[in-house]
């Protein structure tokens, strides 16, 4: 029961946490932004189930292979594609959360 709660959580609180400390004057154009790596959990629907709570999604997704993960990490470097890239990584970061809470 607790553990979709704490998916989400993860996944919208971190986010805001890093828009807010990080982008004061233009949190809520960065907060979008970043929620933008949400959609990477579309990858999902290839997989059957589509949602599994016992199933961690990183290394499973082709989404969230080590692969897809080094190049969301050079993403980071260049300007325009850094906030996209801390989206995706917030994103990795509290899959690996849950993955160890499992
Ligand atoms: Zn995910």
């Amino acid at each position: 029961m607790l553990q979709p709660i704490a998916h989400y959580g993860i996944h919208l609180l971190a986010p805001l946490f890093v828009a807010l400390v990080f982008y004061k004057n233009k949190w809520q154009q960065a907060f979008l932004i970043m929620l933008a790596g949400m959609l990477i959990d579309l990858d999902h629907l290839l997989a059957t189930p589509i949602f599994d709570p016992n199933r961690c999604s990183i290394g499973f997704h082709p989404l969230h292979s080590s692969f897809a993960i080094t190049f969301y990490l050079f993403l980071l470097i260049p300007k325009k594609s850094r906030l996209v890239a801390l989206g995706l990584v917030i994103h990795i970061l509290a899959d690996l959360v849950d993955c160890a809470l499992m």
